[in-house]
């Protein structure tokens, strides 16, 4: 178990031109890492691991605990040794992306972000699982659900990729959502502002595990894709 390593399973670009097949169990997935986000087949809502336990949104509103079979074709994980960097008091979404690179100076590398407080005016979304033949990623996540509150108290897991690594990530920040209450959560649009406690964990590694085991990837050609312009319209 190694805390500076970031594990990601498939890439954002994958799911552009709708290879949405799930290539890892939520099984393997958690042999790396106890904490992470990802999408289940079919783009089968938004997913959200903490201390171990995998919740998933799907696109009703629903949190439920999935299952070890359930399977994933996008994921990050990682073991979670997060370090306190500050506390904050009615940050908007952008002051806190802004103040966390202003304290850390990681722009450069992976790390992730674990928010614990109270939020005003979250917004939220969970794509509804699309079957097969599985479309495009613009398609598929046309149909999704979006989810307001008011105020709820929760915990945002986020990861930033430095911008080199936008397409096999997002560029920036990629953050979701679990309400306390466990009755609203998703992956993260918007919020206004957030009072609460910042945490951080800083990655060394980024180990990328792709589907080589599907024919479906390994024979795709990526090349007629607009890979980059699609996530940032999706994600
Ligand atoms: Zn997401």
């Amino acid at each position: 178990m190694n805390e500076t390593v970031l594990y990601q399973h498939g890439t954002l670009a994958l799911l552009v031109p709708g290879l949405l097949t799930g290539t890892l169990t939520m099984k393997k997935l958690l042999q790396h890492g106890d904490t992470g986000i990802g999408t289940g087949e079919g783009l089968d809502g938004e997913l959200i691991i903490l201390d171990g336990k995998p919740y998933q949104v799907n696109s009703r509103g629903e949190v439920n605990v999935v299952s070890d079979d359930f399977k994933l074709p996008f994921a990050n994980s990682h073991f979670a040794a997060y370090r306190p960097l500050m506390t904050v008091e009615n940050a908007t979404q952008e002051e806190l992306h802004d103040q966390v690179l202003g304290l850390t100076h990681d722009n450069n590398t992976f790390f992730s972000i674990l928010v614990k407080g109270t939020f005003t005016d979250v917004k939220t979304r969970a794509v509804a699982k699309s079957e097969r033949p599985f479309k495009s990623l613009a398609e598929t996540a046309k149909n999704q659900s979006v989810f307001n509150r008011k105020e709820v108290a929760g915990t945002l897991l986020g990861y930033y990729s430095p911008q080199l690594f936008d397409g096999a990530a997002v560029g920036g920040y990629h953050d979701h959502f679990l309400a306390d209450g466990h009755d609203f959560g998703g992956h993260l649009l918007e919020f206004g502002t957030v009072t609460g406690d910042v945490q951080v964990q800083t990655f060394s590694t980024l180990e990328q595990h792709l589907p080589t085991d599907n024919a479906e990837y390994r024979n795709h050609d990526f090349t007629k894709d607009d890979i980059t312009g699609v996530i940032h319209q999706a994600e």
